[in-house]
């Protein structure tokens, strides 16, 4: 029997909800191009719960202790003497969320022997030492798609709100204001704007089919390149990399994953090569972004705006300068965890589960890592350094 050690973040600071706002969710069975929503053979939970939070479990407890298995819920995660580190030890399983990563570094895969499966119940598993898992042969598994049309919902919020400068203006009516000139003083169109994406993947092909009606131009640059016929319908500008892409645009939006060839990619050298005044929107991961750059542009005027909901660490400390920097719009890591993404992931969660225990395959495009090499999804995203 197997014990599973899950990372959730805290429940709200005024208790786990007993009601919600919504009654249902919509019911949705396929992602756009065709792969269906998680199959697991059932579930034990409500859609439309919180079943992100400690107290939410996943919905994976009934399961779980059916099956004879042992599930410990922590969101202590950080430190030698966390719960997570010391369940860690004697773990078959550990699932994280990348909202509140337990991050599973080559220190603590030396720390678990046991140690077969980890699950990122959601997308992006950059909190793993994905070399470490291919070395201690641990199978990592993501719930992909589960979230990404989620978070280009929330990158197009994010735009908006930053060139329209939603969020100061909001901030003047709870002020008691009726302040239009200083709200508007840097409010603009997105309309005729153009606006880039690093990586047109899951997330970043939904964020410019969203942005194709607000009559923006639409660029990319990508490892691998769209179909034609995508390119044509959406009228989209492919560039061979980044830095040809960011001159010529207003707005640019990450969404790629953090990996050897991201990381820091958004330095004061690119970010200088951007148009004076652009604004960069970053949902994918906070160390794809230089913390200071990003800081010293908003000051100086390069950028005009900075949001975002990825951070490093996560979660931020308290004096990150990223919450106090002039005219951002980050929030803490949510865009991939409504309670609609929730739904899917958890349920994703307990299909990998149920394979895992069965002993049948894990659906290929969940599979990042697997018998010792890059696998599944993962071979197509991610690099790993090579060694030697
Ligand atoms: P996909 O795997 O569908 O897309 C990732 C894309 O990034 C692929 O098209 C890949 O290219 C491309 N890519 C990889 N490396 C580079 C590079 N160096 N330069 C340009 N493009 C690159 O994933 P999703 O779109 O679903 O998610 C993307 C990322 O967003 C995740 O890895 C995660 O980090 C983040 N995310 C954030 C969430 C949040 O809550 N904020 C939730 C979900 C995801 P190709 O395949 O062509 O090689």
């Amino acid at each position: 029997m197997a014990k599973i050690v899950c990372v959730l973040y805290p429940d709200p600071v005024d208790g786990y909800p007993t009601s919600y706002a919504r009654a249902d969710l919509p019911k949705l069975e396929h992602y756009p191009g065709g792969q269906t929503v998680p199959t697991p053979k059932a579930i034990d939970f409500r859609p439309g719960d919180l079943l992100g939070s400690v107290s939410g479990e996943l919905g994976l407890r009934k399961y779980l202790e059916s099956q004879g298995h042992t599930l410990v819920v922590t969101s202590d995660k950080d430190g030698e003497s966390s719960v997570f580190e010391r369940e860690l030890v004697d773990a078959d399983v550990v699932i994280s969320q990348p909202f509140w990563p337990a991050y599973l570094t080559r220190e603590r895969f030396a720390k678990a022997p046991k140690l077969k499966l980890a699950i990122t119940a959601g997308i992006g598993s950059d909190h793993v030492d994905l070399p470490a898992a291919i070395e201690h042969g641990v199978t990592v598994a993501e719930v992909t798609y589960s979230n990404s049309i989620s978070v280009s919902e929330h990158v197009v919020m994010m735009i908006l709100a930053l060139v329209r400068n939603y969020i100061p203006s909001y901030q003047w009516v709870v002020k008691g204001g009726w302040n239009i000139a200083d709200c508007v003083a840097r409010s603009y169109d997105v309309e005729g704007m153009s606006v880039g994406t690093v990586a047109a993947g899951r997330i970043g092909l939904a964020v410019l089919k969203r942005l194709k009606p607000f009559d923006m131009k639409l660029h990319y640059t990508d490892r691998h390149r769209l179909p034609e016929n995508v390119e044509q319908d959406l009228g989209l500008t492919f560039h061979p990399d980044v830095e040809s892409m960011v001159p010529v645009c207003d707005v640019v939006t990450i969404n790629a994953p953090l990996h050897p060839e991201t990381l820091n990619l958004f330095d004061d050298a690119l970010i200088g090569k951007m148009k004076r005044g652009a604004y960069l929107v970053n949902t994918a991961r906070g160390l794809i972004c230089d913390r200071d750059a990003v800081v010293r542009a908003l000051e100086s005027g390069q950028l005009a705006g900075y949001a975002g909901d990825v951070w490093y660490p996560q979660p931020a400390p308290k004096d990150h300068p990223w919450r106090t920097m002039p005219h951002h719009g980050m929030t803490p890591h949510i865009s991939g965890s409504s309670l609609s993404a929730q739904a899917r992931y958890a349920g994703g969660t307990r299909e990998i589960l149920e394979s895992w225990f069965d002993g049948r395959p894990i659906r290929d495009e969940y599979l990042i890592v697997d018998g010792g090499k890059l696998a599944g999804a993962g071979a197509h995203s991610y690099s790993v350094p090579k060694r030697g």
